[in-house]
């Protein structure tokens, strides 16, 4: 495929602020007057050249690295030239308006990556596994995310898509050629068909969840009455002394988030302030704030003192009743209670210390089963909301063309098929519209 005309653009590649290198990457489909102005003899291809870098009056801007890929071999499958160079803020920007002066425009966000997606040398879906392994903060995270960029995700995706559109030619060609569905409807293999797609895809969306679970990771909102020893179970989580701990009740006035890992799953922690009425404004803000984290919290940590942990029975009636609730009663090193975990119906209840660090692992088993992450789930791939979503719409949809092989209208059941097979070319990107793309790769940083 020939990549069509497009402009020039630029951008500095490497993070801001000071380091051993920095790098200016360029990419268009005409980069020709840009390599003389700026290096004199064009670099070969394919090699790494030591070079000077010039400005207008032939002065050097600095000396380094030079990379250059012609079309269609390339990142991009565009011309794309990358000047490594020294990793200062200044001489990065001399370097980069050099490169506009030359013609080119500055980048956007993603946008070389959205190149290579309008170029076919990615799909969508490995497009955004780039910003994801960017963005990855755990080991599994990022492992996972390489495994959708390689394309393990898409693979599994075009598979379906492939068994998909051989069912739906096969059913069209029935409907059109005999006009009778009878025979078409009562074969077996056909409903078979439909239910090895279901599993596949049941396959694919624990996977993708997984994925999911660890781009996002999981939120845990930590409420309580003041003083219960809230900022002292975030610290015994993270290991580490973040959150004032104090003895004047209503310290914590604002949210507090933490962003830790368990085994792999990344959790967030937000120790609010503690629940209670009060004429303070700043206080009554961090209350209000408290709420609206409860309320887009997976689970939340109700914390007591054990010493009395009727106190905050008042509290459950406040709390989001959809949400997971993990009952803590803490500082049974005061009472001598020894650490434990039970379930009572959809509420766990955990006796610890936030003190002495008893308990804590109790805790940290729950949060896991809770968030429903299997660490080591064979070839996970990173996966969005977005994706979940399709998976979801794909899998109704065949629920449906199910049900029609028994009502015997092979013409909505043709039609679902395809609703099917659209939403599972939006995770890929056959089936997409201009403000999905803008949405999706306005999210990067900028140079990718
Ligand atoms: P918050 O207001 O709910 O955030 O409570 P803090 O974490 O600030 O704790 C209030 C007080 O209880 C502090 O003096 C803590 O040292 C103390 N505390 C917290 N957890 C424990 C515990 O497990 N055991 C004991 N003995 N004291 C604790
Ligand atoms: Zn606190």
């Amino acid at each position: 495929m020939t990549a069509p005309e497009r402009d020039t653009i630029a951008a500095i590649a490497t993070p801001p602020g000071k380091g051993g290198v920095g790098i200016v990457r360029i990419s268009g489909s005409d980069l020709g007057p840009i390599l003389g102005a700026l290096l004199g003899r064009p670099p070969r291809p394919r090699h790494a050249e030591f070079r000077r870098f010039r400005d207008a009056a032939g002065r050097t801007i600095d000396r380094g690295i030079v990379l250059y890929f012609p079309a269609p071999s390339s990142f991009t499958g565009e011309n794309v030239l990358e000047l490594h160079g020294h990793g200062g803020p200044v001489v990065l920007d001399i370097l980069l308006r050099r490169a506009l002066e030359l013609g080119c425009r500055l980048a956007r966000p993603g946008e070389f990556s959205e190149r290579a997606y309008l170029n076919g040398k990615l799909d969508l879906a490995q497009a955004e596994a780039i910003a994801d392994l960017i963005d990855s903060s755990t080991e599994e995270a990022a492992r996972s995310a390489q495994r959708s960029l390689q394309g393990e995700f898409s693979a599994h995706i075009h598979h379906l898509q492939e068994r998909l559109v051989r069912l739906r030619t096969h059913v069209e060609a029935t409907i059109d050629f005999s006009g009778e569905d009878i025979d078409l409807l009562e074969n077996a293999a056909l409903g078979h068909e439909i239910g090895g797609l279901l599993d596949e895809l049941d396959t694919i969306d624990t996977k993708a969840h997984q994925g999911a679970l660890l781009r996002e990771g999981f939120t845990a909102v930590i409420a309580g009455r003041p003083n219960a020893g809230k900022s002292s179970l975030l610290n015994a989580l993270s290991g580490r002394d973040l959150a004032i701990v104090t003895e004047i009740p209503g310290t914590t006035r604002d949210l507090l988030r933490e962003s830790l890992q368990l085994g792999g799953l990344p959790l967030h922690v937000v120790d609010t302030a503690g629940l209670r009425d009060s004429e303070d404004p700043i206080e009554r803000e961090g209350i209000r704030r408290a709420r609206d984290a409860l309320a887009n919290a997976d689970c939340i940590l109700l914390v007591s003192d054990a010493r009395h942990a009727e106190a905050s029975d008042a509290l459950l009636a406040d709390l989001p009743e959809t949400i997971p609730l993990i009952r803590i009663f803490n500082k049974i090193d005061l009472t001598g209670v020894p650490a434990s975990l039970t379930i009572d119906r959809e509420t766990t209840v955990v006796h610890l210390s936030a003190r002495t660090g008893e308990g804590i692992d109790l805790l940290r088993q729950e949060i896991i089963r809770r968030a429903g992450y299997e660490k080591g789930t064979e070839g996970v791939f990173s996966a969005r909301r977005r994706h979940l979503d399709a998976i979801q719409r794909a899998r109704a949809a065949l629920a449906n063309a199910h049900l029609y092989l028994h009502t015997k209208t092979a013409e909505l059941l043709a039609e679902e098929l395809h609703t099917a097979q659209k939403a599972l070319g939006e995770i890929t990107g056959e089936f997409t519209n201009e403000d999905l793309l803008s949405r999706i790769f306005s999210s990067f940083c900028i140079g990718k």
